[in-house]
């Protein structure tokens, strides 16, 4: 099933349980604004033209809101899937951001950086028109970071001829970024799972965890989990999965992996080193997929030994193994809930921009955790007995977009 096919499964399915019509959701369904471009620049080895996509989802509650990825598989059918995403997601956490999202069809491994520059201001240069603090809003993605959003910020101030922090979020601090948002992802997580363990009477000392990815967000979760007390039984990266029954440090290994080493060539008492897909079938307690989509799928959904499983990464489940594994009685923490906290400080950040007065740390983090948290609740107060988290999760934000939708007169 493709991205955008995977989002539009989980949102009829939700949509059963509201009273919401099959041709209203079809409007929702239908992202309101394509946009492709093909960026030219001029290199030292001569003129290069990179494919360059903006899909803007829906702005019935906020301007359009997402990141832009560089990736070299970067596609419309995927970036209109995150951008349907991140509408859902601004909805559930009840942030007044509508969806969207961009990707280049570019290999950022093989780039230098003066291309990666003139890829990035290429990139505001072509969509420009369509971006802006109250109309459409970027962030980093997969390979692009917070480098790339200041010269982004600083091409579009070129272009404009004003001062316009809130154009994008994911900025350096120095450029009026916020505090907490590189570890907003893992930071979201947690206070997720905290009202989950506390709404099931569990304890994260009694969690056993495997987590498959240790970039930025798995790394994050991984040490916050540790310092609550669970035991992280198994970790992987692209290269290997380490385990250990007495459980790893994720603050030895962060190390490890900051001198640019791979988990195959790990070496440490106690510590056993598997294929990397192992990690999936482990005994654990709870299942932590932070690396890649369709990581969990039919044909290996019936190895996980997880009773719960927390979608760090984004569409790590299948719809199919959803189903199988929901049947199987395991609880799915949905990825729309679960990794957005990195939304959420992004508003944060562009609250900050617009006032020109900046918050602290502490401040941050107690708005997240509150806005988390509440979202959470909502979910668990909507979930009937035989609906899923994902289900609830759903119907939470389709009411709320639907109802936007509505009161403006998109679906009569
Ligand atoms: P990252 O590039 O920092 O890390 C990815 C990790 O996955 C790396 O450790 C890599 O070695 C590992 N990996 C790659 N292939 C693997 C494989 N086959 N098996 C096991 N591990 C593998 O990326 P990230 O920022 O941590 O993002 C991970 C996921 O979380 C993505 O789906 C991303 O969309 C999602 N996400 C991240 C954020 C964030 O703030 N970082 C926010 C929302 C969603």
């Amino acid at each position: 099933m493709d991205p955008l096919a995977q989002i539009k499964h989980h949102s009829k399915e939700a949509a059963l349980h509201t009273a919401i019509t099959e041709s209203e959701l079809n409007v929702f369904l239908t992202p309101q604004n394509i946009y492709e471009e093909t960026l030219k620049i001029e290199t030292e080895a001569g003129n290069r033209e990179f494919k360059a996509y903006r899909v803007q989802f829906n702005n019935a509650r906020g301007p359009y809101k997402g990141g832009i990825r560089f990736h070299p598989q970067s596609d419309l059918s995927e970036v209109s899937a995150l951008a349907a995403a991140m509408s859902i997601k601004c909805a559930l956490v009840n942030i007044p951001f509508g969806g969207a999202k961009g990707g280049v069809v570019i290999d950022v491994k093989h780039e230098t950086k003066a291309t990666l520059q003139a890829v990035s201001r290429s990139y505001v240069k072509a969509f420009q028109p369509y971006l802006g603090v109250d109309v459409d809003i970027p962030a980093p993605d997969t390979y692009t970071n917070a480098e790339i959003m200041s010269w982004m910020l600083d091409e579009y101030e070129l272009i404009i001829g004003q001062n316009a922090p809130g154009f994008i979020t994911g900025k350096p601090l120095e450029l009026g970024g916020s505090y907490g948002r590189s570890d907003a992802t893992a930071y979201g997580s947690i206070y997720v799972l905290e009202e989950y363990l506390a709404a099931h009477n569990q304890q994260f000392s009694e969690l056993r965890v495997a987590i498959q990815g240790f970039g930025n967000a798995g790394a994050n979760v991984a040490k916050l989990l540790y310092a609550r007390g669970a035991t992280i039984v198994a970790v992987s990266d692209s290269t290997a999965t380490l385990r250990a029954e007495g459980g790893l440090n994720p603050l030895v290994l962060a190390d490890y992996k900051d001198k640019g080493l791979s988990f195959k060539d790990y070496q440490a008492s106690g510590v056993v080193i598997d294929a990397t897909d192992s990690v999936l079938s482990l005994e654990c307690n709870l299942l932590v997929p932070a690396a890649l989509d369709n990581a969990v799928t039919k044909d290996n959904a019936s190895s996980l030994k997880a009773a719960v499983v927390l979608e760090l990464a984004n569409n790590p489940v299948t719809p199919e193994a959803d189903e199988y594994l929901t049947s199987r009685g395991v609880e799915i923490l949905p990825d729309v809930l679960v990794n957005a906290g990195g939304v959420i400080v992004s508003y944060f950040e562009w609250v900050q921009n617009r006032q020109q007065y900046y918050w602290t740390e502490e401040e941050v983090q107690k708005r997240l955790e509150a806005t988390i948290k509440t979202a959470f609740k909502n979910v668990l107060a909507h979930k009937g007995e035989k609906m899923s988290y994902r289900q609830a999760a759903y119907k939470v934000a389709l009411n709320r977009l639907l109802a936007a939708m509505r009161l403006r007169g998109r679906l009569a």
